[in-house]
């Protein structure tokens, strides 16, 4: 089957076309046959990239007013004489298209075949994730229009993965009754890649699905911790929204909700006003003063800048702390494994993180560590240590496509 693997942001398109027929190809991998990414939707500039296998990369900008516009953009190149995309000649070729969507609330613990009704729940999320679920909403709006109406669409869930997280974990020591009446809690999120790691590791290590215990670091530009413990997630350091936990490019993660009230009282601004300023001009951006990019903050410190230095402390510190908390709660686990941008290709930063956590059977080989290669799975630990440290490639598109195949074909789910 080939998939149209779709993850919509509030100013942006990701796609993916993903064969799913494994007999195909070679490995355990899907192909993917094609990809591509639309920036700055709904500006007179906005930016396309596409590539398909074997060919060299279409770029080009162009006013493209909203996600309908962007959808009938790569559909336009697709369908071009001059495209060639591995057993795709058009839309008639796409099987099914699985959405990422950012919130699934309570109501969805597993990938869902989209129809009305599933609409209107999604919809009804909205409240708790409003940066975010619109935007999946518009993917999903415009491809209801602009695809034949029986290719199915699915909604891959980010929450879905941490629904088997306990009460004790998801609850807010706030009055119960905001969860009855609200049901404000934590959710959690990066389900799909922590899913994706918790896959890979047990293939790697050729471990049973309910002995799977590690903690999985993602840490990109939204970064997140999870528990992942008899192969189900039990904890994740995101929250009700994906503002909490460690410290992010430009999201602020844990504070104390009393600098809220204060920094109101000196006139910063209103709510929006604050709430803006810890979402997109905090994390590694705000304190280092520099970039919410992880390779110009050290380089920055490198050259002696004080803030980036800071910063780099400071997320290696707040992830250490959350590490620890992980291995408490989970009476112990077999392996830490680092995977997104950061954690997949920043040597310093995870050598930071190992530093001095021997104590907790963390042994880092600092050799190895350096020779991880962009794109392949790693074991990075030292041979006697206690716990493994891994560096895994996560890719959530993958599992986005295999769910969407899942549903359509109402099998049950690996993962
Ligand atoms: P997102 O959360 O947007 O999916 P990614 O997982 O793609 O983020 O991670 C993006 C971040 O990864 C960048 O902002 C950058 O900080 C970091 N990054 C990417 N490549 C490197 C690298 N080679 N070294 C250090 N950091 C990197």
């Amino acid at each position: 089957m080939n998939v149209f693997v779709l993850n919509c942001g509030s100013s942006s398109v990701k796609f993916q076309i993903v064969n799913t027929d494994l007999e195909l190809f070679e490995g355990d991998l899907d192909h993917v046959v094609a990809k591509g990414l639309i920036e700055k939707v709904g500006s007179k500039e906005s930016i396309f990239k596409f590539e398909s296998e074997g060919y060299e990369l279409v770029t080009g900008t162009e006013p493209l007013a909203d996600h309908r516009e962007a959808i009938l953009r790569i559909r336009k190149w697709m369908e071009s004489d001059d495209t060639k995309i591995t057993g795709v000649l058009g839309w008639h070729d796409i099987h099914a298209i699985g959405h990422r969507v950012v919130h699934g609330g309570e109501k969805f613990t597993k990938s869902i075949l989209i129809n009305p009704e599933v609409l209107k729940q999604i919809e009804e999320c909205t409240e708790l994730a409003p940066l975010h679920n619109p935007a999946n909403l518009k993917g999903i709006a415009a491809c209801t229009e602009i695809f034949p109406s029986h290719i199915p669409q699915v909604a891959i869930f980010d929450t879905a993965f941490h629904s088997t997280m306990p009460e004790e974990a998801y609850l807010y020591a706030l009055p119960y009754e905001f969860y009855e009446k609200y049901k404000v809690r934590s959710y959690g999120f990066h389900g799909t890649s922590h899913r994706y790691i918790a896959y890979r590791y047990r293939k790697i290590t050729d471990t049973p699905k309910e002995k799977v215990n590690i903690i999985s670091l993602h840490l990109g530009n939204g970064s997140s911790i999870c528990a992942i413990k008899n192969g189900y997630s039990t904890f994740n350091s995101m929250g009700m929204t994906p503002l909490e936990g460690l410290i992010m490019g430009t999201r602020c993660g844990d504070i104390d909700p009393g600098v809220i009230e204060f920094l109101y009282a000196k006139g910063i601004g209103d709510l929006p006003a604050i709430m803006n300023i810890l979402q997109k001009k905090s994390g590694l951006l705000g304190i280092s003063g520099v970039s919410n990019d992880m390779r110009d903050i050290e380089k920055a410190a490198i050259e002696g800048n004080h803030r980036a230095k800071i910063a780099l402390q400071m997320f290696a510190f707040r992830t250490k702390r959350y590490i620890g908390s992980c291995l408490a709660e989970m009476g112990g686990a077999d392996a830490i494994v680092f995977t997104a941008g950061i954690g997949e290709n920043d040597v310093i930063i995870r050598q930071m993180i190992c530093e001095g956590m021997e104590s907790l059977g963390i042994e880092l080989d600092y050799h190895l560590n350096k020779l991880a290669v962009k794109g392949k799975c790693m074991k990075i630990s030292k041979e006697k240590s206690p716990r493994d440290i891994y560096v895994i490639p996560t890719n959530e598109e993958l599992l986005l496509a295999r769910d969407a195949v899942r549903v359509v074909r109402d099998s049950p789910r690996e993962w």
